[in-house]
């Protein structure tokens, strides 16, 4: 029995995450991630794929978040009509990410082939429909937890904890030899200990082969526990002064990570009784599915819903899907708190919250996530005295606060413990999904703790046995 991967995507970047895993004639593409970038290189990077995708024998995929399985659509488009494995709380979140994200790209290219009209340039078509990303949903088939599955001819698949969102998974994979099983391990994306409401991640037994991200591979986190704390700090400061606090955000864990801070704190009446705004109708959705899917949460969390109690909900807190309901926010005065996306602020809701509150010095813009270059989170990161809006420029006078301690990735710490934590049969670690100077620190750590280690580059091919 051979096997080789092929690492594909997701590679001296943290987006696009593929990688093909080839086992004596057996194929499993493992996530099929949206890579994300410019727009030129967006359209060539995501209509690849290292194989026809009819021959592949299947999918699995580790986790919701865009990157990791986005690209799914465009597979199926390109004939793969196989079983894309996942958890059950996955599969629920892909059911509205992936046509979301279809959405997405109908309205992108809506706006390119404006361009292209106005330029004589032929129009471009979306990557993928949000009606092939329903189409798509068809083949999502759920594992659960810890039961193996033969997934394709000599090949199991266990799926562990990885503690990063909910649903996130750690796929396990098995594969017989001459000389006994070999265990490959998928850890990208991994979480960290103490996120609130997630297991803590976990570690597979007798590992050979690791797969790790290394996005913070050089940098550790301050610890998720004074997270609460300079939250209610900056809000209490903010009611303080009469101002209303915006916090873009990501529809997909972030969101839902904010609203049970701030329900703890307001159930702990630490917090002033303000009223607090759900405004995406993705985060919406998504926040249900968290809902329908609380025995994957940790025994905590479980036991407020056992309780009745819902986490996520408190009498303040409002779910907005509706449009006329989001614009009358704009007309409402007194403090409050409005959670919106998209988390970097290119599109959606938030824009029109950015515009009617960002020229007031008594309001407070709050990062909780990372804003990429180039975009308009990014320029209010770095305090931009004029912004624009929708075209039109507005002056950045609210106060910003930024917040980098509500990371649901494993840092350069978190990560070395998970690596001890493997065993001795671990033969070689290969760090994917980080920028090349994250990765390279990471390696020179795991290589003076003498790891076997590499960091693989786009595209190659490594012989495991
Ligand atoms: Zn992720
Ligand atoms: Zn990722």
């Amino acid at each position: 029995m051979a096997a080789t991967i092929k690492f594909c995507g997701g590679v001296g970047r943290v987006t696009g995450s593929m990688h093909l895993l080839t086992a004596n004639g057996a194929k499993v593409l493992i996530d099929v991630g949206l890579f994300q970038g410019r727009r030129d290189d967006y359209y060539k990077i995501n209509s690849e794929f290292p194989i026809n995708p009819p021959d592949l024998d299947c999918c699995i995929i580790s986790h919701a978040h865009i990157d990791h399985c986005g690209n799914f659509p465009t597979l199926v488009t390109k004939g793969f009509k196989n079983n894309a494995y996942l958890t059950p709380s996955t599969r629920d979140l892909c059911r509205y990410m992936l046509p979301d994200s279809g959405h997405i790209q109908e309205e992108d290219i809506k706006y390119v082939n404006k361009i292209n009209r106005r330029r004589g340039r032929p129009p471009r078509n979306p990557l993928y429909t949000k009606q092939d990303a329903l189409n798509a949903l068809q083949y999502l088939k759920s594992l659960n937890y810890h039961k193996k599955l033969k997934v394709a001819p000599n090949v199991d698949l266990t799926f562990f904890d990885a503690g990063h969102i909910l649903g996130s998974s750690i796929p396990t994979i098995d594969i017989p030899t001459k000389k006994g099983m070999m265990r490959i391990v998928y850890a990208v994306d991994l979480g960290r200990p103490n996120l609130p409401y997630l297991r803590d991640p976990e570690i597979p037994e007798d590992v050979n082969y690791l797969i790790i991200e290394s996005t913070y591979g050089g940098r550790s986190h301050s610890g998720i526990e004074t997270t609460e704390e300079k939250l209610l700090k900056v809000v209490n400061k903010t009611i303080d002064r009469g101002g209303k606090i915006i916090i873009p955000s990501f529809a997909l864990e972030r969101a839902q990570e904010i609203l049970y801070f701030l329900a703890r704190l307001l159930r702990q009446k630490r917090m002033r009784s303000i009223p607090i705004y759900l405004d995406s109708p993705l985060a919406v959705k998504v926040t249900n599915v968290f809902k329908d899917n609380w025995e994957y949460f940790d025994k905590e969390t479980q036991e407020l819903f056992r309780k009745g109690q819902s986490p996520l909900s408190h009498k303040n807190i409002t779910y907005i899907t509706d449009v006329g309901q989001s614009k009358g926010l704009h007309d409402q005065t007194g403090p409050m708190i409005i959670i919106s996306a998209s988390g970097t602020c290119e599109n959606g809701r938030i824009l029109h919250h950015l515009k009617n509150n960002i020229e007031n010095p008594y309001n407070t813009i709050i990062v909780v996530g990372y804003m990429p270059e180039h975009t308009l989170g990014r320029k209010i990161v770095e305090r931009h005295p004029m912004v624009n809006i929708f075209g039109r420029p507005y002056e950045l006078k609210a106060e910003v606060v930024v917040m980098d301690s509500f990371s649901a990735h494993a840092d350069k710490d978190d990560i070395v413990r998970y690596v001890k934590a493997c065993g001795k049969r671990l033969k070689k670690v290969f760090l994917v999904h980080g920028e090349p100077e994250q990765s390279e620190k990471l390696r020179q750590k795991l290589a003076s703790l003498n790891v076997r280690v590499s960091v693989p580059k786009r595209n190659e091919i490594v012989h495991l046995f």
